[in-house]
């Protein structure tokens, strides 16, 4: 709406320019000139959906998130001993999934699930969590996990 207006104001105050001016030039000066502002507010008001929608294309960690801070938020909670298969990615440009497997040998509590998920929704805006809890390290593709 307001380019719009810009664009008929531009447009009014040309052909008056031109009309007590006589300089015709003023017309495809103007043109220019608004096209080249419109072609500015539409990149810049697509980039950030442009910049959004790359990182989603690539799986990246959601910008404003730490996947290190995360991990450490997961490893510091009582009872868990290893954190690994952490995976946080963008399932749109509002919503986050994350998923881990926990290593907690004493077992858990139902509650501490439904705590780490509202936690992590709080802190970092991460609202599908998928949790996979292990007594013990026992994916074959990793190194057993030593407490030292
Ligand atoms: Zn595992």
């Amino acid at each position: 709406m307001a380019a719009d207006a810009g664009v008929t104001l531009g447009v009014l105050l040309g052909g008056l320019a031109i009309k007590y001016t006589g300089v015709t030039w003023i017309d495809p000066l103007l043109g220019l000139v608004i096209v080249i502002v419109i072609v500015i507010v539409i990149v810049y008001g697509a980039w950030g959906l442009l910049s959004d929608s790359i990182k989603l294309a690539h799986d990246a960690v959601p910008e404003g998130i730490n996947l290190e801070e995360v991990k450490e938020f997961l490893e510091n909670i009582e009872g868990v001993d290893n954190v690994h298969d952490l995976h946080i990615w963008a399932m749109s440009t509002t919503e986050t999934a994350l998923t881990a497997h926990l290593v907690m040998p004493g077992g858990y509590k139902d509650q501490l699930l439904y705590d780490i998920r509202e936690k992590l929704h709080e802190e970092y805006e991460i609202t599908h969590t998928t949790l996979q809890v292990e007594r013990e390290w026992s994916d074959e593709q990793y190194q057993p996990y030593k407490n030292e």
